[in-house]
């Protein structure tokens, strides 16, 4: 029969990877209402807490009174609009690169610089666990597709040795689902014995690491040459959404003429972009946030080691703890949820299997009293599931 869905979906069901949204019915923060209950809310990706930041909101009002609501076209036709400009040249200073280039969303951002860089012929060395959009990137773009182990010089290395024509080496700069961070100094090193250019994505490394929240870079003091293509996104710490890609001008040129992502879409709404341009003055300046951030991290790791959890390498706001099975994650989370506390159970394939785990996520915007809360429900909930085995 054909487009047999209901059977793929049985299966799905099956396999205890299926799927469903929770609905939120309340801004982003620490606490939310989600399906009709006051949660706390530990698997969102707003960092700093600025998605909901009353001076972002005012600057996204302005900015629509001021530029309407929509892109209206693409950047290329008559959608790139004074505020998108103003957006890429502060990245281009906060990144210290020479120009910043702005997309909708970070999936774009990578689709459009892999393409552009790299096609027929030449090479892209991917991290193994890599963001699904650098992985889909590096098909689509037509060259030889090669995947390291993670995180592993040597075995980087070892593939450069193959490489034929134009070589990217693409890595996250924070990983997603264990929350470390890439071995930079290392890998940059490796990729310039062999002239292979470095592309690091570090959607959840702005905002979060380094003195002024330039990211992986910034902590490791990784310049231009280290690292020509250096992508963020603006819908994690940044709070609004949107994605960028920083570099050389000739980088940015070759996006803009020939990257198809960047070419064929219509600009984001130029009051995001008015929001963004706030989110980032805050994210820059107000270094209490990834402090206060720092200050959960290490108390959330000493209090779920002394609860016996099985915590990852993590020294991000990405914590996860290692379950397993999907099953036993899916319940351990469901457990987590009847006590008020929010946080998601992140199976395969987007984990490899058997790593299904919980995906902790902290904000600055949880408060040390929350915090705590969450070690209190996560100390019953493991208790019980032992209990129950
Ligand atoms: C979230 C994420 C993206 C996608 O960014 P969007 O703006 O949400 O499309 C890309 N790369 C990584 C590592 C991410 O975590």
């Amino acid at each position: 029969m054909p487009f047999d869905l209901q059977s793929r979906l049985a299966a799905r069901r099956a396999e205890h990877l299926y799927r469903q949204r929770p609905l939120l019915e309340s801004p982003q923060g620490a606490e939310v209402l989600v399906d009709g209950r006051r949660l706390l809310n530990f698997c969102s990706n707003d960092y700093l807490g600025l998605a909901n930041h009353p001076e972002v909101v005012r600057a996204l009002q302005q900015g629509a009174a001021q530029w309407g609501a929509g892109g209206g076209a693409s950047h290329l036709v008559i959608g790139h609009s004074t505020p998108h400009h103003q957006v890429e040249e502060a990245l281009a200073e906060f990144t210290g690169r020479p120009r910043a280039l702005l997309f909708s969303t970070g999936y774009m951002a990578n689709l459009a610089a892999v393409t552009a860089l790299v096609g027929q012929g030449d090479t892209v060395l991917e991290d193994r666990l890599n963001h699904a959009s650098l992985l889909d990137a590096g098909l689509l773009s037509g060259a030889r597709f090669s995947r390291y182990l993670h995180n592993d010089a040597a075995s980087l290395a070892s593939r450069l040795e193959k490489a034929t024509g134009d070589t990217l080496v693409v890595t996250d700069g924070v990983f997603s689902m264990d929350g470390d961070l890439a071995d930079l100094p290392t890998l940059c090193a490796e990729a310039r014995k062999r002239d292979a250019w470095v592309m690091v994505d570090d959607a959840h490394g702005f905002g979060t690491l380094g003195a002024s929240g330039g990211g992986v870079v910034e902590h490791f003091g990784l310049g231009l040459e280290d690292v020509p293509v250096l992508v963020g996104t603006l819908g994690k710490a940044f709070g609004t959404s949107g994605a960028f890609v920083a570099g050389s001008e000739a980088l940015i040129e070759t996006l803009i003429q020939f990257a198809r992502p960047y070419i064929y879409t219509t600009s984001q709404s130029p009051a995001v972009a008015c929001a963004t341009l706030k989110s980032l003055e805050l994210l820059r300046d107000e270094c209490w946030r990834r402090e206060h951030l720092n200050r959960l991290i290490a108390r959330f790791r000493e209090g779920a080691a002394q609860i016996g959890l099985n915590l990852m390498d993590s020294p991000t706001a990405i914590q996860p703890l290692l379950i397993g099975e999907s099953a036993e994650a899916m319940r351990f989370s469901a457990l987590l949820r009847e006590r008020g506390i929010l946080v998601g159970a992140i199976r395969p394939p987007t984990v490899p299997a058997g790593s299904a785990r919980l995906r902790v996520t902290l904000s600055a915007a949880h408060s040390e009293a929350q915090l705590e809360r969450l070690l209190e429900a996560l100390a019953a909930c493991h208790a019980q599931l032992e209990a129950s085995r």
